[in-house]
């Protein structure tokens, strides 16, 4: 384990980036975890296909909430076909540290939550239950 990605996982639990919501979203989507009991519900402002805002809101654990305050500063500026090519793999080395399987389902809540936004609802191809 380490202690740097920990602190940064923590700091960002305490004081999360993008946290709030916006009036007049473009796409605005939740979703929860419910075997964690993680809430995160994502705002998308658009220009174009450019995302120029992002707020979220939420509840739950360390990991989920962190996660999407990690995620948010990410997809800012990003096209939504950029944000469609991020994967697991691409929140996991973001978060930097090891996870267990129940976990990773906290880890990914935020980004499974931005993706079936931008796919449109119910038409999320990178939906996986447990593929390990
Ligand atoms: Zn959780």
């Amino acid at each position: 384990m380490d202690d740097l990605y920990r602190e940064l996982i923590l700091d960002h639990y305490q004081h999360p980036h993008n946290h709030g919501e916006i009036p007049g979203a473009d796409i605005s989507v939740e979703d929860s975890n419910p075997l964690c009991g993680d809430k995160i519900r994502i705002d998308l402002k658009l220009q174009g296909d450019t995302v120029v805002d992002v707020k979220f809101n939420g509840k739950g654990c360390a990991i989920s909430q962190a996660s999407a305050s990690m995620l948010t500063d990410e997809i800012i500026g990003k096209t939504l076909d950029e944000i469609k090519t991020l994967d697991k793999q691409f929140v996991l080395e973001m978060l930097g540290i090891p996870l267990g399987p129940s976990r990773i389902k906290c880890a990914l809540l935020p980004l499974k939550v931005i993706k079936v936004g931008v796919y449109g609802v119910g038409a999320n191809p990178d939906e996986d239950e447990d593929e390990s």
